[in-house]
Parts: C-alpha cells; structure tokens; sequence
C-alpha cells in the first residue's frame, strides 16, 4: 500500500527549552548532513532516497515565535490533506504536540513510538505547560493517541510514573531493551525520535546528555523491527551549537536515511 510520499519539512523552533537554546538551527544541518558526499543515497533496508520523487522536502515552515503552535499545526494539516507523509525536522521537542494535533484530526487511532532519554511527561515544567517537558501530558490528556510507547526512558521520576500510570501510557526503559516485541502495532504509528535517547558518547550534539542511552545501531535496529504503517515521523532535539565536529548532524542523518528507508520500504514503495 502507498501511503503518500514521505516530505521533509523543517521547523525551526527552540522557544519551549527549558536549559538551552539551538535545536532550532538543527534542520539545515542535517540535510547538509544526509546530502554529504561522503556516503551514499541507499538505506540498509534496500531502499535507493536518491531516486527522483521517493521522498520530498516542502523546505522549512515559516512562523513568528507567538504564533508558533498554530503555523505547525496547520503546516502539518496541510501536507496530511496533499496526501503526504510529513516528516519534522525540529525544534524542540515541543513541537511534536501540534504536529500530532495535526494527525489526529485524520487518524483517531494512532499509536506513538517515542525515542527518547525523557518521558517529557510533565504536567507543567517550571510553570510552562508548552514546555519541551510536557508534550506528552498534553497530547494523552487530549486523547490524540490510541496509545504511547516510549523506548530508551532512563530519568523517569515519581511524577512523570504517576503521569504514565494515568494516561496508560507504555513505557520501555532503557534496562529493558532490547524491545523490538514491544513496537508492533494495529493502524497507523507515528515515530518521534528525540536525539537524546543515544547516549552522548555518540551523539553530544544535544542539550540534555544523559549517559547510559543506546548506541546508533541499537536505535536504527528498534526502528527497523517496527511493525505498522508509518503514517509521519519527527527528528527532535538536535543542538548543533553543541555537536563536536559534525558527529551528531551525521548521526541524526543517518537516523533521518533509515527512518524514510523504512517509511519506504514498509508501504511497498521502493
Ligand atoms: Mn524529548
Ligand atoms: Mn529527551
């Protein structure tokens, strides 16, 4: 089945972190990154992203900071309606709530794969609901998931257990991987990839390290073993201003290549 193009779309917004700035520079870094001449087009899975039309870029979304929130939803609603599979490139990871507002308006049973070091369940952090802490509180509380799987979770806290425990939501600390068994699912799946769930010794270009996460290949053998129709996917909390060297913009792109090389090769595409 052909479930429409997979299409970049950058959004350059870093206004909810709580620690640092930077994740907004992010999405031209890593297309430079996945357009580097020193690897190839081909995804592990078989998949050539160098054919013409496989996958599309619509560039980055253009907004002010106060109307951040509704410009991503709408941007977001209005590649749902063209018919393609968007794919953020953030931002912070505030931004994943009204991406997924945007989803839910067409899918009332999606189920969220969610890579990260951070459950970012917070009902509020520090007095700021939007925070890049709380996305998830806002998005179970508003019932805009079926379910949520989080993988590679190593800081949850008696809050954000009493959090999960309220919305249902599963989740898969980083001592219990591997996982693969635990990302199958019926109906469509949407993937948010925060860059922390890699530990830093492979990726430093972000703003919260938390040591102990998994190794790229750890990653992309999770993303692999995913069963589902991926209907859209974000790339989250990369902080060039932290990377050393260029290593986490080639990381997160080689985490973009495998994420549309599954998108791809799961709807029958390539
Ligand atoms: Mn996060
Ligand atoms: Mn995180």
């Amino acid at each position: 089945m052909n479930l429409g193009t997979p299409t970049l779309i950058g959004i350059p917004y870093d206004a909810q972190t709580s620690y640092m700035r930077g994740p907004g520079e992010a999405p031209g870094k890593i297309r430079a990154a996945l357009a580097c001449d020193a690897s190839n087009s081909w995804t592990e899975l078989g998949v050539d992203l160098g054919q013409a039309g496989i996958y599309e870029d619509a560039g980055d979304l253009k907004f002010s900071e106060a109307q951040a929130f509704a410009a991503i939803e709408s941007g977001i609603v209005k590649l749902i309606d063209e018919g393609k599979r968007p794919v953020s490139l953030g931002g912070d990871h505030s931004i994943t709530y009204p991406i997924v507002k945007a989803f839910a308006r067409k899918y009332s049973d999606l189920t969220i794969f969610h890579f990260d070091a951070h459950p970012d369940l917070y009902d509020e952090f520090e007095g700021n609901r939007r925070s890049h802490a709380c996305p998830f509180a806002r998005i179970m509380e508003s019932g805009l998931a079926k379910r949520l799987v989080q993988v590679g979770i190593r800081t949850i806290n008696r809050h954000q257990r009493e959090q999960a425990a309220r919305f249902g939501v599963e989740v898969v600390e980083m001592n219990a991987l591997p996982a693969y068994d635990r990302l199958r699912a019926a109906g469509p799946v949407y993937v948010t990839f925060d860059m922390d769930v890699l530990d830093p010794a492979f990726a430093p270009g972000i703003s919260h390290r938390e040591p102990g996460g998994m190794s790229v290949r750890e990653a992309i053998a999770h993303l692999h073993a995913i069963s589902g129709e991926i209907v859209g996917a974000d790339l989250v909390e990369f902080n060039p201003v932290r990377d050393v060297d260029g290593m986490t913009a080639a990381v997160a792109a080689k985490i973009l290549k495998e994420l549309l090389g599954k998108m791809i090769s799961g709807s029958g595409k390539v």
